[in-house]
């Protein structure tokens, strides 16, 4: 299986690379009919429940195809497994009505969903400061006004899960909700298209006076931080597996340019700073492995893996950063130009660095829970 999705994405997917990474109506085509040769071939939404349509594979097994799948950006949607946070999300955490109305058309790629937490002038590594709110009426309806950024793939979700302050204020530990709305809703609207070191992808939106119903609150009133808490452990887990996939293209390609490139004293390959590059990328790429997977496993055994996937969020985004760097500039100015997937390697890499909460934010959580360990009392190590 792993074999059949990596020759997918090598031979199909990536080779759409350029339409998809313009966006528009020709990405859109180009998806959709990769889309119909996944399904063809029977590598449909492998990792998503098969009572609702999917492969039914489970976390652990699919884990080890997502880091072939990841090898391009596109893979996932392509191959129909970008749902799965929403997918999980809602079929723990949703009431009846809404499982029933979105699992199956989110397996079935009918419709998407994107994932609306980071505000524009409130930090997103606090979201004790949310500023969105949403308020229940007399008849339960649910009202939510506020303004969110950096929603990957909001143009184009049909759904939308916003978190929103449902009772005290910003700065306040407890009140913090997620409810799940329907992007045709009136009040909500696409502000502005936010490219990414020149990428498409992020919106700002806003979302004024939007109505929902009662029941399409996500989890609880007041759970929003558990649910996401699960919700991020599992994305970024997920995340790592793709960032392997995508540095060891980058260091297939910069092995491949070293071994055919060359000069009057011989090919890159040759020369010892040029091996640095491969040795110090290889020795990234094999360090960082286990570590995402024992993070896997973790999460597949249901138990806390927040120290193992601080780890591996750091070292993976680090690591794609260092591979499709040493890609480069082995390359050299080919490696910035537009005929290799390197600049977009390296835009993965360091957005990686940021998204799903900065290297900082691990560090410091990941370090502190190891020294609660030496305190006082019996020593319990990392
Ligand atoms: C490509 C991309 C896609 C994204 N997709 C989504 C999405 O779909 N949905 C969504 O809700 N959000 C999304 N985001 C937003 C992302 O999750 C946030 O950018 C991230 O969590 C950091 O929040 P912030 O940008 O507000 O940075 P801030 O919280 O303002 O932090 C800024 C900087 O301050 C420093 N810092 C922060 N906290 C600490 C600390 N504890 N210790 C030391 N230094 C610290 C770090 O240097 C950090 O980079 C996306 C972002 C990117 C780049």
């Amino acid at each position: 299986m792993r074999d059949r999705v990596d020759r997918f994405v090598r031979t199909q997917v990536i080779p759409c690379e350029p339409v998809l990474d313009a966006g528009g109506p020709p990405a859109a085509a180009a998806l959709a009919d990769l889309r119909v040769r996944a399904r063809e071939e029977g590598l449909w939404a492998l990792p998503l429940p098969a009572e609702l349509g999917g492969g039914g594979l489970p976390f652990s097994s699919y884990a080890d195809l997502a880091e072939a799948e990841g090898a391009s950006d596109h893979g996932p949607a392509a191959l129909g497994s970008a749902p799965l946070l929403d997918v999980t999300m809602l079929a723990r955490h949703a009431s009846g009505r809404v499982r029933e109305t979105y699992l199956e058309p989110l397996v079935s790629g009918r419709i998407r969903s994107c994932y609306a937490m980071t505000e524009p002038d409130v930090p997103g590594t606090d979201p004790f400061l949310t500023a969105t709110r949403a308020a229940r009426g007399p008849d339960g309806t649910w009202r939510i006004s506020g303004r969110k950024w950096f929603t990957s793939g909001a143009a184009t979700a049909e759904l939308v899960t916003v978190m929103a302050r449902t009772s005290g204020a910003p700065g306040d530990r407890e009140g913090l909700s997620l409810l799940l709305v329907p992007t045709g809703s009136p009040g909500i609207r696409v502000v502005r298209e936010l490219p990414v070191l020149g990428a498409t992808g992020q919106y700002e939106i806003e979302l004024d006076d939007v109505r929902v119903p009662g029941d399409h609150l996500v989890g609880g009133e007041g759970r929003a931080l558990d649910v996401a808490g699960d919700r991020l452990a599992l994305g970024r887990t997920l995340r790592c597996l793709r960032w392997l996939g995508q540095a060891r293209r980058a260091f297939d390609l910069m092995c491949g340019r070293a071994a055919a490139h060359g000069g009057s004293r011989g090919p890159l390959a040759d020369h010892q700073l040029v091996q640095q590059h491969v040795f110090d990328a290889l020795l990234a790429l094999r360090t960082t492995r286990p570590l995402v997977h024992e993070a896997v496993a973790l999460i597949a055994a249901g138990r806390d893996a927040r120290t193992e996937v601080g780890l591996a969020k750091v070292a993976a985004a680090r690591m794609l950063q260092q591979v499709a760097d040493s890609a480069i500039q082995v390359h050299g100015a080919a490696g910035l130009g537009p005929d290799t997937a390197l600049p977009s390697l390296f835009r993965s890499g360091r957005t990686a660095r940021i998204l799903d909460g900065p290297d900082e934010l691990h560090i410091t959580s990941v370090a502190r829970r190891v020294l609660r360990g030496y305190g006082p009392g019996p020593v319990t190590p990392g």
